[in-house]
This record gives structure tokens, C-alpha cells and sequence, in this order.
């Protein structure tokens, strides 16, 4: 049978650049809508594996002169192409072995809550259990506490997840399998955070919290970050800003700035945003304009500095300062005269 070391090898040569095991008993307590467990009742491991988001891909948004390499090459590639395809060659290699394996990439979008809030999505489940003592479907697997519990790093205050590695530039795929195998230990909480908080300071939307926190155990481990405003981070990372009273904003489509402010005209371009208008998604994900000013770009410049980081680089990231946009004479129909 194969061990931990060799289902890590060909995990590698599939893509990952870091590779974690979890075993399933660190899935105790978990809430039934979140726990895997339910999804494959003799699986034994959850394989994650890691995939770096390259330095490289901030540059552009650093300049202020390329924006849609970090939402197609550092988020929706990975997401829709490289993740699966190393997922389903990982789950190929096991089930050779005789060993049913899931390969879980970031597919959840029929589940059941929201991934940032554990909420219900419509308010109320939108599908029904099969039996008695199962979940709503789809059950989803919290990745950020799946990465945890496999070993790979640490959840810190921004929420993000970083690793030794590459700090916050990671996303991350899963195989769960029934194959046993020697599990990870994880992370002691602290060892890459050290509470700077140049994430709260730096996030344009002011979306990441000072003094409320979420604390959660897991894997014996009390693990805390600061309570995310969903609704501020999701028009703040579209570059987009809410308009005083008595402005019309033409940023956000319609029917998007209804749904996160009650209106059809709230949302103009944020000073991170070059944009009149909020431009096409890549690969399916993104729209990413501000690229994790605080939760990504401020913790790495954090993290590089203070030498954690075993992936290094001649120069620095960041040296000069960062450009913002005056939008004081935006007009909201520039675009339609
Ligand atoms: S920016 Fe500082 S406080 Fe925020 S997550 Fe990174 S290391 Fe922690
Ligand atoms: S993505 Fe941008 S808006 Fe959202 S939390 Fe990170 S820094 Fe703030």
C-alpha cells in the first residue's frame, strides 16, 4: 500500500507545491453542513494540496497597469484547471490501489450555506436531506479548516490562510479517500501571525475587524481571527466604494449593487480602481481589483520582512509607494455619452 510520503510525491509531480494530510477524526465537532465525514462515511484522510499564487501575479495591480492576472492566473486558473486536474490524477493513483478517493477542487457552489458565513444561502435550506440524520445538501468543506487540519499552516487574523511557504499566495485542493494514512501535525496558532494587524489597517473596505473576533477549536487548538464583514469585502475587492448621500454611482451593474446596498446607483470606483465600469469575471472567478490590499499584499510585505518566509526573493515587493486615484470629478454616465 502506498504511505503518506509517496501519495505526497505524485501530488507534486501532479502540480501541488505543497502537500498535507488530515486524518478524519480532526473533523470532531464540526458542523454537520461542514463536516466531510458526511460525504464519504469510511473515508479515512483528506489529502490538500497546496498551489502557489505567484509573486508575480500582484505585480500588475502593484503598477497599477495589468488587473486581470491576478484574478485569472492566481485565482480562477488554479481554481478551474490546475486544482482539478491534480486532484482527479491524485484520486486516479489512489483508486488504483483499490481505495474510493473524491477529488474536490473548488466545486461547492450548490451547497447548502454560505462559505464565508455558515449561513443558510436563501435564508432557509434550498434542498432537502434524504434521510433522517443527514445534511442538506451539498455539504461543503470549509478549505481554510480543512488546510488546518492537514498541517499546511495557520488561519490568522485576516481569516486568510498562510503558510510557511508562501504566506497568504496558496489556494487549496482536496482528495478525500478512504486509504489510512499518516496524518500532519498542525500548526500552533501564532507561529506566522504576529498580530500586526497591517491587514485591518491596509483593507480598503474596511471589512476586517479590530476588536471582533470569531474563535473556533480545532484539533485541540483555539484558533481566532477577526469577525470579516462579507457584504464591505465583497464590493471593496471589486474596487468599488459606496457613494455619499445625494451621488449616483455607475460602478457595480444594477442588479449587484442592489442586492449589496439596496439601490441600483450606489457604487463608484474606489480609489484602488482605474475602472468606470466593473470589468469582465476570468476563468469564471474574480474581478479581483483589490487584490487583497491588506488581507494579501500588507501580511506578505509583513511576513517578507520579517524573514518567515522560506519562499525568498532578491527584491523587495514594495518600494515605493502605492498609487491611488483621484475620483473626486467622476461622472457616472462617462461611459454612456
Ligand atoms: S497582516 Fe499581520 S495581523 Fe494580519 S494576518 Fe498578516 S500577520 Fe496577522
Ligand atoms: S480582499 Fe480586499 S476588501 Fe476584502 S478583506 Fe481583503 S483587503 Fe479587505
Amino acid at each position: 500500500m502506498m504511505d503518506s510520503a509517496a501519495i505526497k510525491q505524485i501530488a507534486k509531480r501532479c502540480g501541488a507545491d505543497i502537500v498535507g494530510i488530515a486524518s478524519m477524526d480532526r473533523f470532531e465537532g464540526a458542523p454537520p453542513q461542514f463536516d466531510p465525514r458526511f460525504i464519504m462515511p469510511k473515508a479515512k484522510s483528506l489529502i490538500v494540496c497546496g498551489f502557489r499564487i505567484m509573486r508575480g501575479s500582484f505585480r500588475g495591480v502593484e503598477e497599477g497597469t495589468l488587473f486581470t492576472n491576478y484574478s485569472a492566473m492566481g485565482y480562477g486558473f488554479i481554481n478551474q484547471h490546475v486544482m482539478p486536474l491534480n486532484a482527479r490524477y491524485v484520486a486516479a493513483a489512489i483508486e488504483d490501489e483499490g481505495y474510493e478517493a473524491i477529488p474536490l477542487a473548488y466545486h461547492f457552489g450548490w451547497s447548502a450555506v454560505e462559505y464565508a458565513t455558515g449561513e443558510w444561502k436563501h435564508g432557509k435550506p434550498h434542498s432537502r436531506a434524504v434521510a433522517p440524520g443527514k445534511p442538506y445538501p451539498d455539504v461543503m468543506i470549509h478549505v481554510r479548516i480543512a488546510a488546518y487540519l492537514a498541517g499546511l499552516g495557520e488561519i490568522v487574523y485576516s481569516k486568510v490562510f498562510l503558510t510557511p511557504e508562501y504566506g497568504p499566495r496558496v489556494r487549496f485542493g482536496m482528495i478525500m479517500t478512504e486509504m489510512p494514512l499518516e496524518p500532519d501535525p498542525v500548526m500552533k496558532p501564532g507561529t506566522l501571525c504576529n498580530r500586526c494587524m497591517a491587514c485591518v489597517r491596509e483593507c480598503p473596505g474596511g471589512a476586517i475587524s479590530e476588536t471582533e473576533t470569531v474563535k473556533v477549536r480545532l484539533a485541540g487548538n483555539d484558533v481566532e481571527w477577526g469577525k470579516l464583514d462579507v457584504n464591505k469585502c465583497s464590493y471593496a475587492f471589486r474596487g468599488a466604494e459606496k457613494v455619499a448621500d445625494g451621488e449616483r454611482g455607475t460602478f457595480l451593474p444594477p442588479e449587484l449593487s442592489r442586492s449589496l446596498a439596496g439601490r441600483e446607483d450606489a457604487f463608484k470606483p474606489s480609489s484602488l480602481n482605474p475602472f468606470y465600469k466593473k470589468q469582465s469575471q476570468q476563468f469564471t472567478h474574480g474581478e479581483a481589483i483589490c487584490t487583497g490590499k491588506g488581507c494579501m499584499r500588507a501580511c506578505m510585505i509583513n511576513l517578507e520582512k520579517r524573514g518567515v518566509l522560506k519562499n525568498r526573493f532578491k527584491e523587495p515587493f514594495r518600494t515605493s509607494p502605492l498609487w491611488s486615484i483621484d475620483w473626486s470629478d467622476y461622472d457616472p454616465d462617462h461611459m454612456d455619452k
